[in-house]
């Protein structure tokens, strides 16, 4: 066989609390490894320097690809701004870790490398253009473009959980209206404590309103409609009409989808709800770490 496909690829899932790093050879992870985040530039960097030569036993490792949930600069080598990683600030962060491997490092925002991910290997393959979000604590996006993460000059495309969706919950970042604030995973489950008048985890919820429950369905209808106005914006602006969906939230998709693509279709002249695939992404946790390893 090709080396491409026998020689394995190296990708790291760097996150505040904790770090994910895997071993792909081909399209399949094989072996993966996940230490905690040491909290110092240093020690950060040396932890996964020990952890890559770890999974790759002796054999060569061509390159390493990171996905962070922060703002990467436009030479994918440092981190500007990533408010669970202050500790790598102004680091030459790609820089100091290549000089440990002896390799080439890409740094890449964690949401675009899970896009790429999918891209990839996961439901993305064969699709060009599409929007990846994450339904999680927050909402997170990657655009795909010709095959690649769009980042835009500054580097911060993608950023679809701050649209604005016309209702009047207060936003983390600062705002009011944004869809991060009513159909993140944790607005569905703030959404269901106060209209049920009891915390309800979203896995729960969601049998809730497969069973009938009125008041469960209304609050995916709620936010199924946010979420079909956001995409809309992205689909009159971008035309793109695939949207994978990841994250904790994911799973309650069949729920929220009918309504988003009610609104796509109201939103969108010149297309209807059938033009449209709104779908659950297929790679889970996983997506981060299958597309840093193969940012090239
Ligand atoms: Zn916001």
């Amino acid at each position: 066989m090709p080396d491409s496909i026998t020689q394995p690829r190296f990708g790291v899932d760097l996150g505040g609390t904790a770090i994910k790093l895997g071993r792909v050879e081909g399209d399949q992870l094989v072996k993966r490894l996940e230490i905690d985040t040491p909290h110092d530039g240093e020690l950060c960097l040396n932890a996964i320097a020990d952890a890559v030569r770890e999974l790759a036993a002796g054999d060569s490792i061509p390159s390493v690809g990171i996905g962070l949930p922060g703002v990467i600069d436009l030479d994918r080598s440092r981190v500007m701004e990533a408010p669970n990683l202050e500790f790598l600030g102004n680091l030459p962060a790609a820089d100091m870790l290549s000089e440990r491997l002896g390799c080439p490092v890409f740094l890449e925002n964690d949401a675009n490398a899970a896009a790429f991910g999918e891209a990839q290997v996961g439901a993305g393959r064969g699709v060009p253009d599409f929007l990846f979000l994450t339904l999680g604590t927050g909402v997170g996006g990657g655009v795909i473009l010709n095959g690649h993460p769009f980042h835009g000059p500054g580097g911060m495309a993608g950023e679809i959980g701050h649209l604005t969706t016309g209702h009047d919950r207060q936003c983390g970042c600062g705002t009011v209206g944004c869809l991060e604030a009513i159909a993140s995973a944790r607005a569905m489950e703030t959404l269901a404590a106060q209209d049920l008048g009891r915390p309800l985890p979203l896995k729960e919820l969601a049998t809730a309103a497969r069973e009938g429950d009125k008041d469960a369905l209304s609050v995916f209808r709620t936010s199924g409609l946010a979420l079909g106005i956001a995409l809309a914006q992205v689909a009159l602006l971008l035309d793109l009409r695939i949207f994978l969906v990841g994250g904790g939230g994911a799973p309650t998709l069949d729920l929220l989808a009918p309504h988003a693509l009610e609104e796509l279709e109201k939103r969108c002249f010149g297309r209807t709800a059938q033009d449209f695939k709104l779908s659950e992404a297929s790679l889970g946790n996983d997506a981060g770490i299958h597309g840093a390893a193969r940012l090239s």
